[in-house]
């Protein structure tokens, strides 16, 4: 999903077993709708089966709630998995992306190797690049498909499993950095998965996250590897897209970035799962099934072809998004044993009481754009960098702080994101144009701030609406003066549009953002909390 909290959220402490989570709606029926005429006599053609998760985000050990029951984490998902498996032995487990990244601290803590296990263990077939694969850099996604050294964890195997990507590109010699797809044999039969990756990735993560590499046109990328798949025989065509879309239940009212593409590619491409916004997808849209199944392994996608093994292509498709309720299924053994063994391994970290929060801390923004929650975390990378002013990007806070003793884990869930605070100093003009940054075209983010106070108006134009800005002690910022600033490296870097932080100078880098929290919040008197004061003020 995007660098910005607009679907799952309340990540709660990392190790609660019950953790609970806002209700998602569920849609687990099929619309079994199909292109093409019913088979005559079905034996005759070949009956293949498709599993497919995305925005997986390395939950394995993280329980949700839909509807009030359970749902969720790595153990339940791969007892649904083989469930299916045993039904259909031509089966393929494939993955949308985001499998890894904002992830939490049972995989975070060990580079998200855990998840990749977990993958490997259930045999998945192939996966593609989500925006989040890209957090901690190209190098460091690479290392994780293909196995290499990282000093936090030693050598890693890799993925079993080959990723695909069609129009993620070498910046400089354009041509893509892994395979564009694979063709996978099943019962005889050719199928050929390519995989793309949302061509806004680079907007929406650090930028050094994704130096070295260019995102072109989906639609071009996955045609282009239909004409070389076509050459080579495959009529089976499947794509892994990291591209939002979602449809009603009955897979009607299909809309979303994915719906463009599916018009936009070739009418061999028989099957589309989607990615990136958590939501239910499941819609024929210009004869190409369309999938999604939520995210964080709450549900999963169980898409049926039947083959004409003489055409080798697909005649009749249809797709059900399965919820992975914990009533009624026992947890795979092997995958809850792996889960347990990597939680033994970061427990020691994750348990430990960092403070206690008198009363729950939310990122709930009032009105004017001040949450409690963002006004702790500015102040803590405002004290942790010493500088005037802090500001801090709202998508980046991912749950609440719960009231009572806080853990290590909990504020990882918090700020999961292992960004660096970066001091910077920025004039008085330079701080105004960030602020007015806050409103874009397409979408407002409220930084959350520490050390100023401004006003701000709905009715001024967009790159106008802020008027008066102040220091604490209620005298005018100077649009010439110079200001120290924290920001973390995600916003440094120009992140979610803030691009006026890209001309910042005298720039030092500190602590990882987490860390500034932790600091900050055991030095406060205990219990500690966090109230909003009139920080950010909405004129009428
Ligand atoms: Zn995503």
């Amino acid at each position: 999903m995007k660098n910005s909290k607009r679907w799952g959220r309340r990540v709660l402490s990392a190790l609660a077993a019950a953790a609970v989570l806002a209700a998602v709606p569920v849609g687990a029926a099929g619309n079994g709708k199909s292109k093409g005429k019913p088979p005559a006599s079905s034996h005759r053609y070949i009956e293949v089966q498709l599993l497919g998760i995305n925005d997986f985000h390395g939950q394995l050990n993280v329980t949700r709630k839909v509807g009030g029951r359970e749902v969720g984490r790595a153990d339940y998902l791969a007892a649904y998995l083989k469930q299916r498996e045993a039904e259909n032995k031509n089966t393929l487990l494939v993955h949308a992306g985001d499998a890894v990244g904002a992830s939490p601290p049972v995989s975070a803590l060990l580079q998200d190797e855990p998840t990749i296990e977990v993958l490997n263990k259930l045999g998945f077939d192939v996966g593609t690049l989500g925006n989040h694969e890209f957090d901690e850099g190209v190098a460091e996604m690479l290392r994780l498909i293909h196995g290499g050294y990282h000093p936090a964890t030693g050598d890693f195997a890799g993925a079993d499993f080959p990723y695909v990507s069609a129009n993620v590109v070498d910046a400089q010699t354009g041509k893509p950095i892994l395979p564009p797809y694979v063709i996978k044999r099943v019962n005889g039969m050719p199928i050929g998965l390519i995989g793309v990756t949302l061509t806004e990735t680079p907007t929406i993560v650090t930028p050094s996250g994704v130096a070295g590499v260019k995102f072109i046109d989906e639609a071009t990328a996955i045609n282009k590897a239909v004409r070389e798949l076509k050459k080579k025989g495959v009529q089976t065509i499947v794509v892994l897209a990291h591209n939002p879309g979602v449809s009603n239940p009955d897979g009607t009212n299909a809309s979303g970035e994915i719906v463009d593409i599916a018009k936009n590619v070739d009418d061999e491409v028989d099957v589309i799962f989607a990615g990136h916004n958590h939501a239910y997808l499941n819609a024929v849209v210009d004869g190409k099934l369309l999938v999604q199944s939520y995210s964080y392994g709450t549900a999963f996608s169980d898409v049926d072809l039947k083959i004409d093994p003489r055409t080798k292509d697909v005649v009749a498709k249809k797709a059900e998004i399965v919820t992975t309720y914990h009533d009624g299924i026992t947890p795979d053994p092997e995958i809850r044993a792996l889960v347990e063994k990597y939680e033994a391994k970061v427990a020691p970290l994750v348990n430990q009481v960092v403070g206690t929060a008198a009363e729950t801390i939310t990122d709930e923004q009032n009105e004017s754009g001040e949450s409690a929650l963002g006004n702790l975390i500015a102040d803590a990378q405002r004290a942790a960098m010493k500088t005037d002013f802090a500001f801090m990007n709202p998508g980046g806070i991912r749950a609440d702080i719960e009231q009572g003793e806080v853990t290590w884990g909990e504020l990882y869930n918090v700020q999961p994101f292992n960004n660096q605070l970066v001091k910077m100093t920025l004039t008085g003009a330079q701080i105004r144009q960030l602020l007015n940054q806050q409103w874009q075209p397409t979408q407002t983010r409220m930084l959350q701030i520490s050390g100023l106070r401004y006003t701000w108006s709905a009715s001024r134009p967009v790159g106008e609406k802020v008027i008066d800005i102040q220091l604490p002690d209620g005298t005018p910022l100077k649009p010439d003066a110079e200001y120290t600033v924290t920001v973390n490296s995600f916003l440094a870097d120009g992140g979610d549009g803030f691009t006026v932080l890209t001309h910042g100078t005298n720039r030092e880098v500190g602590p990882v953002d987490l860390d500034a929290l932790v600091t900050y919040i055991r030095q406060l008197s205990q219990p500690f909390s966090a109230q909003i004061e009139g920080r950010i003020t909405k004129l009428q």
